[in-house]
């Protein structure tokens, strides 16, 4: 396992070589799913087993028919199935999205939960989800762990998790404050660009000295 000097240098690394997303090109960013926690809410909730364009597709078709949870709530079941078709579970997460909409509207008065209890009470939101909103939306100190963040810092050996959810309970405590807010940002960057799940680009990588995984090899 890497000592907290190793995991200070490879959070300093990724600093250097990956931007923020607001920085960047992502395609979250330029397609304005982030631009409202509303926004944020229904894309983090549309994208679980689903990839980034299909992802893109569904919310942008949805943000041109629905911009509050009231009209999430009223739109037709057939018509919000067939917006977000391009998505995996499409008809499961029809049904998530109507009645997040009404729990919001009936529980929460018509405001997206701050908390991350009430969030992850939603119907649709997991541990994953939750964990963006507080991070991306509230500025909250959380690692989302995703399948690349989870990944990565495994291969790296920052931790030694098998499920996500123990990955992110590993993760922020090896974290340095300085770098909570935006290592989830990074990591998964590192994840989908350069330690990749079946051939990791090691001959690409700046993190070669400190990684469990290649000095194994
Ligand atoms: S050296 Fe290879 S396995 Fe290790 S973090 Fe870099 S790309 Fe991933």
């Amino acid at each position: 396992m890497l000592s907290a000097t190793e995991i200070d240098r490879v959070y300093d690394t990724l600093a250097a070589t990956y931007p923020l997303f607001e920085d960047s090109d992502d395609e979250w960013m330029t397609h304005g799913l982030s631009d409202t926690p509303f926004r944020a809410l229904l894309s983090v909730a549309l994208s679980t087993m689903t990839n980034g364009p299909r992802t893109i597709k569904a919310a942008v078709g949805l943000f041109e028919k629905v911009s509050t949870f009231e009209q999430l709530r009223d739109i037709d079941d057939d018509e919000l199935r067939d917006t977000i078709r391009s998505v995996a579970h499409y008809n499961r997460k029809t049904l998530s999205l109507k009645r997040m909409a009404r729990q919001i509207i009936d529980d929460h008065g018509g405001e997206i939960p701050t908390n991350h209890d009430d969030l992850m009470s939603l119907q649709g939101i997991g541990r994953k989800c939750a964990d963006i909103m507080m991070n991306f939306q509230y500025g909250t100190p959380t690692v989302a762990v995703d399948t690349h963040v989870h990944r990565v810092v495994n291969r790296l050996g920052m931790v030694d998790t098998r499920t996500h959810e123990q990955t992110a309970d590993a993760l922020i405590d090896v974290t340095p404050a300085r770098f909570v807010r935006h290592a989830h940002e990074r990591l998964i960057q590192h994840g989908m660009q350069t330690c990749v799940a079946r051939k990791p680009k090691c001959d690409d990588c700046p993190l070669t000295a400190l990684c469990a995984h290649y000095n194994a090899a």
